[in-house]
């Protein structure tokens, strides 16, 4: 072995054993059912009951965004502004406020193809009994699917639907917003390591010490199976797909991602990973590419920098954002 060879081992021998020697830091991790989904957090910490109560103050910000973000709670602020936004000016909070915003800035990049005012028709879907609306509804409500018509005064702090039947669900960037208020504690406890999941949207702080965390983008088709696996740090990764909640009406997969359009499940796409420096971006950016479709929603992800994607398309093929493409050539 040459002495640069020896140097640069001991280097690594040294880095590998510097930490285990001077702390007793271990993964801490704990689940729980919020947002209509599974909540996981997981961080490196090196105090035991610290690490617990850190754990549970995430939890306790997703149970307050729930609160404040579910439609179908008729006690939450958001269904209150589904009551009366439609009819008068509704002050609420700047939360909410920042979140359409935000939503709205997706809206407008994708021209409507992401469109929190989708649950106009949205709301008449029930996955769980297998129902859709039929013709008729769809051509009532189709016209209230407009984002334009979400007026918000960010002086005023109050929000406003140009369109009486309006209806709003945060459901497409909810979960990547609350993820991101998650990672915001961690780190503002001092912690470097972490990983928090809210179903298909994730964001990991930091890695696993020595190397990237390995995530898995599941097969859209394949239980239990990955279609891909990629090494990740210190990034957001988001997939939509047409598996989480559907029913098949003869041989059209009815899911929970609507086409603003049609008022119906968009069709094209199996699956949509996006990844992203913030949560609350690949959250939209993975429903909004969702609805593009392969050739849009890359070109719209190309045009985004720091901005990454892995489509699955209907027959299963995998398609690559630039950066994605560049990275993983020889
Ligand atoms: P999930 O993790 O809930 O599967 P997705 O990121 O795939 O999340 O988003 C799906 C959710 O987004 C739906 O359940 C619905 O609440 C909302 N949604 C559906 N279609 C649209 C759309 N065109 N624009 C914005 N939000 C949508
Ligand atoms: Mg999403």
């Amino acid at each position: 072995m040459k002495p640069i060879q020896k140097t640069i081992l001991w280097c690594c021998l040294l880095t590998l054993m510097l930490p285990a020697a001077q702390t007793r830091a271990e993964w801490f991790s704990e689940e729980a059912q919020l947002m209509g989904t599974r909540v996981s957090v997981e961080l490196w910490g090196e105090d035991a009951p610290r690490s617990r109560q850190l754990i549970a103050e995430v939890l306790a910000e997703f149970q307050r965004l729930d609160l404040m973000m579910n439609p179908w709670n008729p006690a939450s602020e958001l269904a209150r502004i589904n009551r009366e936004a439609g009819h008068s000016t509704v002050v609420t909070t700047p939360e909410i406020l920042a979140v359409v915003e935000r939503a709205l800035y997706y809206s407008r990049l994708s021209e409507g193809a992401f469109d929190i005012s989708f649950a106009s028709v949205g709301q008449h879907y029930d996955y769980r009994q297998g129902r859709a609306p039929d013709d008729e509804v769809i051509a009532r409500d189709r016209d209230n699917i407009d984002y334009r018509a979400i007026e918000i005064d960010p002086d005023a702090g109050s929000i406003r639907f140009a369109k009486a039947g309006l209806q709003v669900d945060l459901g497409g960037i909810a979960k990547g917003y609350a993820v991101d208020r998650g990672i915001d504690i961690l780190r503002g406890a001092g912690i470097e390591s972490a990983v928090i999941s809210a179903g298909g949207d994730s964001r990991i702080l930091g890695d696993l010490g020595d190397r990237p965390r390995t995530i898995g983008i599941r097969h859209p088709r394949r239980k239990n199976e990955y279609a891909v696996m990629i090494p990740l740090a210190d990034t957001a990764i988001s997939t939509s797909g047409d598996y989480e909640r559907f029913f098949m009406q003869g041989e059209v997969r009815v899911h929970h991602i609507l086409n603003p359009d049609t008022g119906r499940s968009a069709q094209g796409l199996q699956s949509a990973s996006v990844l992203a420096p913030l949560a609350e971006d690949s959250d939209a950016l993975s429903t909004t590419v969702f609805v593009l479709g392969v050739e849009r929603g890359l070109q719209l992800v190309n045009s985004l920098p720091g901005v990454d994607a892995i489509l699955i398309d209907g027959d299963g093929k995998l398609h690559y954002s630039k950066e994605l493409l560049l990275s993983t050539r020889p």
